[in-house]
């Protein structure tokens, strides 16, 4: 059975589901809501990926290292190489570039440099394991795009040498039309959170977007929509995010909810037969 919804970006993984992840998980099953649990390091990677592996059918890890991650931010190909033998396994991140929180940041051109030796080693990888990347890309200034520009280049550099093998995903996507059609060119979708239903800066890009290159997600437990603001977010609250996406395109829900899942079978390469009990 497909699922009715697809939250292609959540932690579960995280403290905060510490006292009630299974329940979460279990609340998921029942609204029939498949997710993709996201490492943003090396042990929230494993949590990832023991999730996806406890759970018979439905849910998916990406794995690696968030670029502002505070805690321990080395990719270790050791690791990553035994992790990624699971086949639950369907991504590589999140990683990408963060350029909101030089505040205070004593080099800023050494942390891009990091940054970005950072991402490349990560899309190496995925190239190698010829999977799907799942982009972080936060900007200092929307106007300015740097942290996008950036990641362009690299990933138009990349592209030229593996072609089709480089391919992914950019999750919670802030930036204008005109850039996603810069990632849409080479192979990449984009991912919305509940922020879609209470700020407006969204319904341009969501509106234009080809319905095959949009996504859903939750990235809980951050993001919550409305009207579950307040509340801790979690991977059944992906319904709000898809009855706003069909709203701002003035399209018919069903047929959104319908793509949207499509898109994440497809774009992560997940076959439900295979997982059928
Ligand atoms: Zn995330």
């Amino acid at each position: 059975m497909l699922p009715q919804y697809f939250d292609i970006h959540a932690h579960l993984n995280l403290p905060a589901f510490d006292d009630d992840r299974i329940e979460a998980l279990k609340r998921a099953e029942a609204h029939s809501v498949w997710s993709i649990q996201v490492g943003t390091n090396q042990k929230s990677s494993q949590g990832a990926t023991m999730i996806a592996s406890f759970i018979e059918d439905g849910v998916f890890a990406s794995i690696g290292v968030h670029p502002a991650e505070s805690g321990d931010g080395r990719f270790s190909e050791h690791l990553f190489n035994e992790l990624v033998k699971c086949s639950r396994v369907v991504a590589i991140g999140e990683c990408g570039l963060d350029y909101s929180h030089f505040d205070g940041e004593k080099d800023i051109v050494a942390e891009k440099i990091r940054q970005k030796k950072l991402l490349e080693t990560q899309i190496d990888f995925a190239v190698a394991h010829n999977l799907p990347l799942m982009l972080h890309i936060r900007d200092s200034d929307k106007l300015l795009a740097d942290a996008h520009h950036d990641t362009l280049a690299i990933l138009r550099q990349k592209k030229e040498v593996e072609g089709s093998r480089l391919r992914g995903n950019v999750h919670f996507f802030s930036q204008t039309i005109d850039i996603a059609r810069e990632y849409f060119n080479l192979d990449f979708s984009i991912s919305f959170t509940g922020v879609i239903s209470f700020a407006r800066e969204y319904d341009e890009v969501i509106r234009l977007a080809p319905i095959d290159s949009i996504m859903s997600e939750t990235d809980c437990p951050y993001a919550t929509p409305v009207p579950y603001r307040g509340k801790r977010n979690e991977p059944i609250f992906v319904e709000e995010v898809v009855k706003k996406i069909a709203e701002i395109r003035g399209e018919d829900f069903e047929t959104v909810r319908k793509a949207l899942v499509q898109n994440a079978l497809r774009i992560f390469n997940i076959k439900p037969l295979k997982y059928r009990g």
